[in-house]
């Protein structure tokens, strides 16, 4: 028998569901058809990067040059990064201190590597993104979960009672997966407020990772600005959604030229992007981005979709908040038993959602709007049905 990681067996059973809902999304598209089955489970982006990311790479390929390069990036990727970056978020930001990863799921892990000591806690904000208890455990760290608001607002009381002596970071992510919600400026404000008291009290520093790959896929309103609320604050992204090269994994890591040790953050993040086996980030990537002017999708066509979706789910009568970016809604389950209801949507109408549970809260269920149009629509009449089966 093999004898693996208990950890990891442990974490294999605990996800069992999650391959569960897989695998009977599987044998419904094999026994009815792919088109006949409304598949929202997957966070995948649809919208192609544009033309100009096809051009960029066709050029970079053409030049050849495919050894290893440095660890923390090439400087024209890095340095387009802190352009961007400069774009959207108050603050001083260059090359220096941005470091090319591999997804912003490499980010983190890199992030949390370079800031934990063993046993030390850090904040998630629940519902989360369930990747961040493996990328948190993965590097020594404990989760410690700490509920949004009913309007999934960061609850400032409950993340005070949640900070411990151990307390050493805490992942802020708008806008938010899985619930496609932002934050106010006023809200994280009040955040970066707490965490200055804690620092200026007990001199304790707490690092926000700012967790921030749907930053360009927002609809209605402006993004709020951590950097104007607070100084400790490791931002980690990507190109996934933003330009829709998920699959090329390209991220990085970006530190405000004025962050406390910042020259000793980024040696270890370079130090751990080498170690942790990633070496550096995909290199024609890199290239590409680093030749663009425009890194980003036409997010027009998610907001189609958000419109589309939320209109289906008002007309069955369904209860959530409206998404205000990314491609996520996170309706209310008419019933307390969430997996029962995704149970009874997949078996009755071939609907497939996940399960809120899988993001550390009960009685909701996580919908995914990055699907074609026509599928959204087709699946009006069968959410009507599926609502009503519970009203
Ligand atoms: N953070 C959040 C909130 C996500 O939803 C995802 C991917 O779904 C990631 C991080 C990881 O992104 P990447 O594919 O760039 O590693």
């Amino acid at each position: 028998m093999a004898d693996l990681s208990k950890r990891i067996v442990a974490n294999l059973e605990n996800s069992s569901w999650i391959r569960k809902l897989f695998d009977e999304g599987n044998r419904l598209k094999k026994e009815f058809g792919e088109d006949q089955v409304f598949d929202f489970s997957l966070g995948n982006p649809v919208v192609e990067p544009p033309k100009s990311f096809t051009e960029a790479l066709r050029e970079e390929v053409k030049k050849g040059g495919h050894g290893y390069i440095p660890n923390q990036g090439l400087v024209e990727a890095r340095a387009k990064v802190a352009e961007f970056i400069s774009s959207r978020f108050s603050g001083s930001f260059s090359s220096k201190h941005v470091v090319m990863t591999v997804g912003a799921g490499g980010a983190l892990n890199v992030a949390l590597r370079s800031i934990l000591n063993e046993g030390e806690e850090v904040i998630v904000l629940a519902p989360y993104f369930a990747e961040y208890k493996a990328y948190i455990e993965n590097n020594g760290g404990k989760v410690v979960s700490c509920p949004l608001t009913e309007k999934f607002e960061i609850d400032i009381e409950a993340v005070q009672k949640a900070i411990t002596p151990k307390t050493k970071g805490l992942i802020l992510n708008t806008p938010h997966n899985p619930t496609g919600t932002a934050l106010t400026q006023e809200n994280v404000n009040e955040l970066g407020k707490l965490l200055k008291s804690c620092e200026k009290e007990n001199s304790q520093s707490i690092y926000v990772l700012f967790d921030e790959p749907y930053s360009q896929l927002i609809y209605d309103e402006e993004l709020a600005d951590p950097f104007k609320a607070y100084h400790n604050i490791i931002l980690a992204s990507s190109f996934s959604k933003d330009l829709g090269i998920a699959g090329e994994r390209l991220g990085y890591l970006v530190l405000d030229n004025n962050t406390p040790d910042v020259d000793l953050l980024t040696a270890a993040f370079v130090y751990c992007n080498r170690t942790l086996g990633f070496v550096n980030a995909p290199v024609l990537m890199q290239r590409a981005i680093a030749s663009m002017d425009n890194l980003t999708v036409d997010a027009s066509e998610y907001k189609k979709r958000r419109d589309l979706i939320v209109d289906i789910l008002q007309e069955a009568g369904f209860d959530f908040m409206m998404p205000k970016g990314g491609f996520f809604v996170f309706p209310k389950s008419p019933i307390e038993d969430e997996v029962a209801f995704c149970q009874h949507a997949a078996e009755k109408y071939k609907i497939l959602v996940v399960p809120s549970s899988g993001f550390g809260v009960k009685g909701y269920f996580r919908l995914s709007f990055s699907v074609s149009l026509d599928q959204i629509e087709r699946s009006r009449e069968a959410f009507i049905a599926l609502y009503k089966d519970f009203a």
